[in-house]
């Protein structure tokens, strides 16, 4: 067995594992293609270029994602610390020098005496010694094929289509009702979401209006597309095609009226915990506003917040919660733990928070060192639990960190008062993990 730690990708999250190992006191071996073969997205050879907006979101803690920053800098995140040094102004949102910010990320690792950097494409898994696994979403097409080799081929996905997912205890229950089309399963595990003619024609009309996120030209030959139509292309394709479609009226049964609807939208629980639903079927490329807008035309969905809007890309994610443990090893070759977008988070944050998690946990494994378990109220862990365990292995689509992933708080707690309570005690939690980490690790 080789005396280095493997890390095989250096975008956000194999930067931050290599960082974390390094730092833990192990030899790292960064595997970086670029500088000898490209993606269709990234243009420079930096480590963790940031290949689209250079912004890192909110940076105010009582928004799941700056908690997930504050969360990080706790950790000694290189990722944070670069973003940190070559912060631009921009309001309470954390965005970065994109130049300086991956210059800076390169210049620590390639500065740091336990890591060394090799500009190669990796073509084979490597079989034993700990491995860390981060080729992002453009992962080059040998390695992925050798992935679906261990994870079968079901289990990975070249692209996301993603549906948008609301909070459940934003969506109107005098509206809505629970109820499986012709009462299948427990006969109440769908919301649905009733619309009039009136409704359905106007809402119809409105996605045909909308202003829609076109492909991008090397995402265009991505076969896996046709077979998963947006709700706009439908709409497209015929007035009447979404009601004989996802909308289709058909096995249920308003309580709250007695007028038939003329179409249903239905959401599906989407986590174990139950805080999240997803609109069934409503994959879409239509634009962030006008998605908020439009659904919330929707009966019962008029004050819905959404946890994640639709999308549609290429990707490459494996099914976490089937085939990782709760380590992120993969189930089948465990000597190997994945991290970062190609384990079904989204976001340049998320990405480096898997990266984090992955270096630690091998690192504590190669010192043979008991962690503390993360705990799931804390950012870093909501993430960990909901990807390895939450999320639902049948309908697995990429998750960013959002409120929904965290247990829910008790009573009717609303507004920013929510928020203040979820981000205090996520820090408490962390803090306390924090320290025992460190008693454990020294
Ligand atoms: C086009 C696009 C735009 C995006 N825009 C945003 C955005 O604006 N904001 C946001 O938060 N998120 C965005 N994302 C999502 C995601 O956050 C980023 O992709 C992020 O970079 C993921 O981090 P990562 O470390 O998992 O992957 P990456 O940062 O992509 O790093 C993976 C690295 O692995 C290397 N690699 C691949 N295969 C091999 C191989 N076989 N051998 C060696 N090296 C290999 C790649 O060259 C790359 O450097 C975007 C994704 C894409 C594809």
């Amino acid at each position: 067995m080789s005396d280095f730690i493997k890390v095989i990708g250096g975008g956000l999250a194999g930067s931050e594992s290599a960082w974390q190992l390094a730092e833990r006191g192990l030899k790292v071996k960064l595997y970086e293609m670029r500088g000898v073969k490209n993606t269709e997205a990234h243009v420079t050879d930096n480590l963790a270029e940031l290949v689209c907006s250079n912004s890192f979101r909110s940076d105010d803690i009582t928004n799941a994602v700056g908690l997930l920053h504050e969360e990080l800098r706790r950790m000694n995140s290189l990722i944070m610390r670069c973003a940190d040094a070559h912060r631009i102004p921009a309001g309470s949102a954390l965005a970065v020098d994109r130049h300086g910010f991956s210059s800076s990320v390169q210049a620590a690792l390639e500065s740091h005496p336990l890591v060394t950097i090799e500009r190669m494409e990796v073509i084979d898994l490597p079989k034993d010694g700990f491995t860390i696994l981060s080729t992002g979403p453009l992962t080059s097409k040998p390695l992925s094929e050798q992935l679906i080799k261990i994870t079968g081929e079901e289990y990975l996905a070249f692209f996301d289509a993603i549906a948008p997912i609301a909070f459940k205890d934003t969506i109107n229950f005098d509206v809505v009702w629970m109820q499986s089309r012709y009462d299948k399963g427990d006969g109440k595990d769908y919301i649905n979401c009733p619309l009039t003619r009136d409704q359905y024609y106007n809402f119809v009309e409105e996605l045909l209006k909308a202003e829609k996120i076109e492909f991008k030209e090397w995402e265009k030959d991505t076969p896996y597309f046709n077979g998963c139509l947006p709700i706009e292309v439908m709409a497209e394709r015929g007035k009447d095609v979404l009601r004989f479609g996802p909308m289709k009226p058909v096995g249920l049964t308003n309580p709250h009226s007695p007028e038939k609807p003329y179409a249903v939208i239905q959401l599906r629980q989407d986590n174990k915990i139950g805080t999240l639903y997803n609109m069934v079927g409503f994959q879409t490329k239509l634009k962030y506003g006008d998605q908020q807008r439009i659904f919330r035309l929707i009966p019962g969905l008029e004050n819905a917040d959404f946890a994640r809007l639709g999308g549609l890309h290429r990707n490459t994610f494996i099914n976490s919660p089937r085939v990782l443990d709760s380590e992120l090893r993969l189930k089948n070759r465990p000597n190997i733990r994945v991290a970062g977008q190609i384990t079904g988070v989204e976001g340049y944050l998320e990405s480096a928070c898997i990266g984090l998690l992955a270096g630690l946990f091998t690192a504590a494994e190669a010192c043979a060192h008991n962690l503390p378990e993360l705990p799931p109220e804390s950012a870093c862990g909501a993430l960990l639990r909901h990807i390895t365990h939450n999320a639902n292995s049948d309908t697995f689509q990429p998750m960013n960190v959002n409120y929904g992933l965290f247990p829910e708080i008790p009573g009717k707690i609303r507004g920013d008062a929510r928020k203040t309570f979820y981000s205090k005690r996520a820090l408490d939690s962390f803090d306390t993990w924090n320290s025992k980490l460190k008693s454990a690790t020294v």
